[in-house]
């Protein structure tokens, strides 16, 4: 018999659907095309179904014709792109940034006009950091880390006011650690949160990391530029799956493995949608003959964002 560990919630967040919804309205609403900046959410899938339906995503605003819609995607933009879709006079700007995202933004733009030192716990290069980054005028007080290593590079002196925001799709895990050696090391920093990681992010991996403790082997569906889904993998590693896998779709599926292994984990990435871990349950039902699901649920998500 071959056990299927369903994670429970896995896939589309809120932020993620609201995003989409947007997209899909603009679409209705103003007919093809509308612009997007950035991919709207880090799905493939998602972006070949909306570019189907008339999206267009671009890098740099330059790409766009300005008599069309333009749409900022769910990890939010600096106020530089902000300000530069206003001068360039697109006749519509929808901002799908996810409202949590936004809050960190607030944050951010608090730390800075209380002229604190700030620290941006995350990834350089992801969008979402550039955006929050690019909430300031003046980055001068702004250091971004990824690592508890990082902590004693930081130039701040220990008797100025600090604070600290982080990526939404970080590992809960190691952002607790980061976090804790930036109190040690900043004491004032004591009375903060821990992490700005959304629920949807935490409560994936809680529930990834419950499969992964029964699974020889973790498929977490979603797409290799998404960063909540590779933290899925690597949670699902850390907590005991003997080997994980990101796949986009069926497609990528890794037999061999698949094929030695009684207990299989899945899960999905909040970019990614349901209809492909439905393609992924299906096709394992017609591969092995004995196959139950059970389904491993950590948390009921009942949140909406409104547009
Ligand atoms: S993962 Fe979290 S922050 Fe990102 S879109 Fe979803 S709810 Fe928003």
């Amino acid at each position: 018999m071959v056990n299927l560990l369903l994670a429970e919630p896995r896939g589309f967040c809120a932020g993620v659907c609201r995003a989409v919804m947007i997209v899909k309205d603009a679409l209705q609403k103003y007919g093809a095309p509308v612009y997007v900046r950035h991919e709207i959410v880090h799905n493939r899938h998602v972006i070949q179904e909306l570019e189907e339906m008339g999206a267009i995503f671009i890098n740099e605003l330059n790409e766009a014709d300005i008599s069309r819609p333009l749409i900022f995607s769910a990890h939010g933009v600096s106020v530089a792109v902000e300000r530069q879709a206003q001068e360039k006079g697109f006749s519509v700007i929808i901002d799908a940034t996810c409202p949590l995202v936004d809050k960190v933004h607030r944050q951010i733009r608090k730390y800075a006009a209380n002229k604190m030192n700030i620290v941006v716990i995350g990834k350089a290069e992801h969008p979402e950091i550039i955006g929050t980054v690019g909430q300031l005028n003046d980055i001068s007080k702004v250091q971004i880390i990824k690592s508890v290593e990082d902590v004693d590079t930081l130039p701040f002196p220990i008797d100025e006011p600090i604070g600290f925001v982080t990526q939404t799709t970080l590992s809960v895990d190691e952002t607790q650690e980061i976090s804790m050696a930036l109190r040690q090391r900043y004491p004032q920093l004591s009375s903060f949160k821990n992490d700005d990681i959304c629920f949807a992010t935490t409560n994936r991996q809680a529930a990834v990391k419950k499969i992964a403790e029964q699974s020889e082997v973790v498929i977490v569906v979603g797409s290799k530029n998404s960063s909540n889904s590779r933290q899925l993998r690597e949670v699902a590693l850390k907590a005991g799956a003997k080997s994980a896998y990101l796949i986009d779709d069926v497609s990528e599926l890794p037999w061999e493995v698949l094929d030695t292994a009684e207990n299989i984990g899945i899960s999905a990435g909040a970019s990614a949608p349901e209809h492909l871990v439905a393609e992924l349950v299906g096709t394992l039902n017609l591969r092995y003959d004995n196959i139950k699901i059970h389904h491993v649920i950590i948390a009921k998500e009942n949140v909406k964002f409104k547009d």
